[in-house]
């Protein structure tokens, strides 16, 4: 997809303040880090128009960009800050799975793993619960030009077994190179179709 159009539409902690459902979506979540931002702001030629790194303790929402007009890419708040209280993960958790089961136009959830490291329990929750909820999730391994290239190709093998995936696609991306950047869009148009 040609992206020059991208605002951010709405951000909000509740359904209430989320758009109105119309738009087909397309959602990303991962460990705090793991460079979704990054990631967002690649796909949409963006330098920095998804913010950079949440702060722990900073208020955590969900912000929807519109691009083209034609979807909206949904920026759910990162997992994994190892300080934040029981409470503070429990309105993470609530947030999210209220968005996972209520929204209609949901079309493809990409978890982001780093490729570097053997994925977390946060990010094997997230995959299994993508799963039981009917969608296939579409893993992106992150940072991929910190590896070289038969690196790349073991560690995709390693974050496979650890998912426990069978047949999900994984793409390596990277940021700096945008190696990947084109698989997932092709991911994200096929989704739009379905
Ligand atoms: P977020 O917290 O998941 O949104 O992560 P960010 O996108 O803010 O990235 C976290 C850090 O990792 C930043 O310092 C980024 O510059 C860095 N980073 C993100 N993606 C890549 C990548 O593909 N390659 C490299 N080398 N660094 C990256």
């Amino acid at each position: 997809m040609k992206v020059h159009n991208v605002f951010l539409e709405a951000v909000g902690t509740k359904m209430d303040q989320y758009p109105a459902e119309g738009l087909p979506e397309i959602a990303f979540v991962g460990k705090s880090n793991v460079g979704k931002s990054s990631l967002i702001n690649g796909l949409i030629n963006r330098k920095a128009l998804a913010r950079t790194s949440g702060q722990p303790g900073k208020t955590q929402t969900i912000n929807f960009y519109n691009v083209e007009q034609k979807l909206l890419f949904v920026d759910l708040p990162g997992y994994g800050y190892a300080k934040v209280s029981k409470d503070h993960r429990a309105k993470w958790a609530h947030m999210i799975e209220t968005y996972l089961l209520n929204r209609q136009v949901l079309r493809l959830m990409v978890v982001l793993v780093d490729i570097r490291h053997e994925p977390g329990e946060h990010d094997k929750m997230m995959v299994d619960w993508v799963q039981a909820n009917g969608f296939t999730p579409l893993v992106v391994a992150t940072k991929a030009d910190k590896l070289s290239k038969n690196q790349v190709q073991k560690h995709v093998g390693r974050i496979r077994k650890g998912l426990s995936l069978k047949e999900s696609p994984i793409i390596p991306f990277s940021s700096v190179t945008k190696q990947g950047k084109e698989k997932i869009w092709e991911a994200i148009e096929e989704a739009l179709v379905q």
